[in-house]
């Protein structure tokens, strides 16, 4: 990355890849100021599962890019071994649903070389202890040593004190800020009060917020969005570590002695209002605590801390949108689902490409201009895929 002190870069949003790439942009030696409309980690950073995987079927490129978002939070671990105690990679363990089979998924994980054991209950009981093994498939689990979970809040607090020792300033409660462009070229940030930040460059990071604001620039981005809910549950008394997809629920362990716990049934259920206000019926929330119980050792009994409720970021084609937006100079964008996983790796590479001016050849499959050139994605996995999670 080149040193070039003299640019002044303006990062809007203060989740995962906003405040990675602002980390990323100073410590290549830009001048950074990152706004975010409210507090750091207020969107969908602060209530994600936040599993760190390359499972699923997926494009060449955008596993590779997984890949390397796995490969950073290990480097990372190493680096600041403080973290450990919000990132974990203990290991990640799915079922299917009774008239489902992972077997496929298990011969497609092997195949690419993706570490993956099949697992009969007995194994699971033996490896994963914290698991009720009598809930797994009848066929079994596949169980991914290699993967694990990242508490986002404690890592965006961890970046942003790293950016803002190198000269990074960061704006809280900035309202709802906007790019300020002037003849096609970004000029700088608007902010809610009407307050205008210049910059040579910006970063447009605003999570579901995305869409909409390159929709005002003329901009259009194919978008699938949901409101979507995480569950905390209050302290529990068993040892979890393994992060669990199971075919009723999603869970994973947090710093604080909790379970975060999702589910797609779940996410289904919520109610949105023409205000877009986001009621998740009592029902979604019991019946998660319930099938949480089930498949912990122990069927221990659950009770609900918090609910953690609104958009979840997702580009229409599934794949992330990053780089620079090609109608509007000095302007890059990054919005994508699996923000956790890709959290380290996208603020790196976008930071680069805002440093250098070299668009990175590990982003080419993930431009804005894939939706009207119909870029080459890459080759596509082979044969079908059972259903997994994509997250
Ligand atoms: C329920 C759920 C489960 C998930 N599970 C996983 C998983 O298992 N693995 C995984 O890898 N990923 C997972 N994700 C995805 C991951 O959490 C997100 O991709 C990631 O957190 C997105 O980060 P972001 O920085 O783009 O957006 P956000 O965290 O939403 O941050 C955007 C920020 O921008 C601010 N903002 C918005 N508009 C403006 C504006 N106009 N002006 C100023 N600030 C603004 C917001 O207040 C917010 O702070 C999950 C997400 C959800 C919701």
């Amino acid at each position: 990355m080149t040193n070039q002190q003299a640019t002044h870069v303006a990062v809007i949003g203060g989740g995962i890849l906003g405040v990675s790439t602002a980390a990323h942009l100073a410590r290549g030696g830009a001048q950074v100021t990152l706004v975010t409309a409210g507090a750091l980690a207020d969107g969908a950073s602060g209530r994600s599962i936040a599993w760190l995987n390359s499972s699923g079927d997926r494009s060449a490129p955008y596993h590779y890019l997984r890949l390397l978002g796995l490969d950073r939070y290990r480097t990372r671990l190493a680096r600041h071994p403080e973290s450990r105690h919000y990132l974990r990679f203990d290991g990640a363990l799915k079922w299917a649903a009774p008239d489902e089979s992972l077997r496929q998924t298990f011969d497609y994980e092997r195949a690419g070389g993706y570490d993956a054991i099949w697992l009969d209950r007995a194994g699971v009981a033996e490896l994963a202890p914290d698991v009720n093994a009598d809930a797994v498939a009848a066929e079994g689990a596949i169980f991914n040593p290699g993967e694990g979970w990242v508490n986002l809040p404690d890592l965006i607090a961890a970046l942003a004190a790293e950016a803002v020792a190198a000269g990074t300033r960061i704006v809280e409660k900035a309202g709802h800020a906007r790019v300020d462009v002037t003849d096609g070229v970004a000029t700088g940030v608007v902010l809610g009060d009407g307050t205008v930040l210049p910059a040579d460059h910006v970063v447009l990071a605003t999570g579901g917020d995305v869409p909409a604001q390159l929709g005002a620039l003329g901009v259009s981005v194919p978008d699938a969005t949901p409101s979507a809910f995480v569950l905390f549950t209050g302290p529990v008394d068993v040892e979890v570590k393994t992060v669990l997809n199971t075919p009723r629920v999603a869970i994973r362990p947090t710093p604080d002695g909790r379970l975060v716990l999702d589910a797609d049934w779940a996410e289904k259920s919520v109610v949105v209002g023409d205000d877009g206000a986001i009621t998740v019926p009592e029902e979604s929330v019991q019946g998660l605590l319930d099938e949480a119980s089930k498949v912990l050792a122990g069927n221990p009994k659950l009770t609900a801390h918090r609910v953690g409720a609104g958009l979840k970021p997702i580009p229409g084609d599934g794949d992330p949108v990053v780089g620079a937006v090609p109608t509007i100079d000095r302007l890059h964008v990054v919005f994508t689902h699996s923000g956790a996983t890709l959290g380290l790796i996208l603020g790196e590479l976008v930071a680069e490409e805002v440093l250098t001016g070299a668009p990175s050849p590990v982003l080419r499959a993930f431009g804005l201009d894939r939706f009207t050139d119909g870029a080459d994605l890459g080759e596509v996995g082979i044969g079908a895929w059972a259903p997994v999670p994509q997250r």
